[in-house]
């Protein structure tokens, strides 16, 4: 068993061009494995490209990001290539679907009368369209979700409560990651089976341990979401997937336990949601 998994990590991203084999070694010294998560069809492609590079320790996800989800519905079919993402679902080191899901931040239009409405509730149509494209995908091929969602999280929960209604039988339901929500949003994932996950900048930075705290570790994952966030609100330095120990020490001081502990839970969890990566520990 790993001592951690980053449960979301950008390995595809440019940044980490001509040092990918250091970074992965780093994390794999550490013990650390690791999700590489795709946020539209060529980066998916990617994603497995590189799982498939490292023997042990590295897994993909595939899927749609919501802000690569275009207001034009008719390119959108192109973008959202069904076929070409159920066809890497098959590939045995993808272990999740994501990162798909809600990201209404810059939608927020409170006038009526704004002309950019029309089109920021198009936009809002087609990832929740995208989205339930991928919940069934998710229940098609029994894998879980690595779920994105920023000022969304109402409609998030309406569409899954819905969707939870209509997929018994389906327990591993998956991960929204970077949770921006609540202690009730929360508390509405964990009914329908889902877990949450915090990455180093935001817990470091104290942000969430009222949240955290009240969260049980069962529910709990952990993340690098790396290169986009560092463990310290103002590091220049990109993050990687071996940062997260540093993750795991603060979880440890808000809970009370032992980073050993802390990390023996999160992996279990991690497992328990990644059902292809535990045939291999
Ligand atoms: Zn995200
Ligand atoms: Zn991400």
């Amino acid at each position: 068993m790993p001592f951690l998994i980053d449960t979301h990590a950008h390995l595809d991203a440019e940044v980490y061009a001509g040092e990918l084999q250091d970074v992965v070694k780093r994390a794999l010294q550490d013990d650390i494995w690791i999700v590489t998560v795709g946020s539209d069809l060529a980066s998916s492609r990617r994603a497995v490209e590189i799982a498939e590079m490292f023997p042990e320790g590295v897994f993909a996800a595939v899927g749609l990001h919501p802000l690569k989800v275009p207001a034009d519905v008719s390119a959108q079919d192109k973008v959202l290539d069904l076929e070409g993402f159920r066809q890497l679902a098959q590939h045995p080191k993808v272990v999740a679907l994501g990162e798909t899901g809600l990201d209404f931040h810059d939608l927020a239009l409170d006038a009526p009368g704004d002309p950019a409405r029309p089109l920021a509730e198009k936009i809002k149509k087609n990832q929740i369209n995208a989205l339930g494209a991928f919940l069934q995908l998710s229940k098609e091929f029994r894998l879980p979700l690595l779920l994105h969602c920023r000022e969304a999280h109402a409609e998030m929960l309406d569409l899954l409560e819905t969707w939870d209604k209509t997929s018994a039988g389906f327990d591993a339901r998956g991960i929204v990651h970077c949770f921006s929500g609540d202690w009730k949003d929360a508390r509405r994932y964990f009914n329908l089976d889902f877990m949450i996950s915090v990455t180093g900048l935001f817990a470091n930075a104290g942000y969430q341990a009222d949240l955290i705290r009240k969260v049980p570790l069962q529910r709990l994952a952990v993340e690098s979401d790396c290169p986009y966030l560092t463990p310290d609100a103002w590091s220049s330095r990109r993050s990687e997937p071996s940062f997260i120990g540093r993750l795991a020490e603060t979880l440890a001081g808000i809970h009370g336990e032992s980073k050993a502990a802390v990390a023996a839970q999160t992996t279990e969890n991690a497992l328990k949601i990644f059902g292809r990566m535990k045939r291999l520990v």
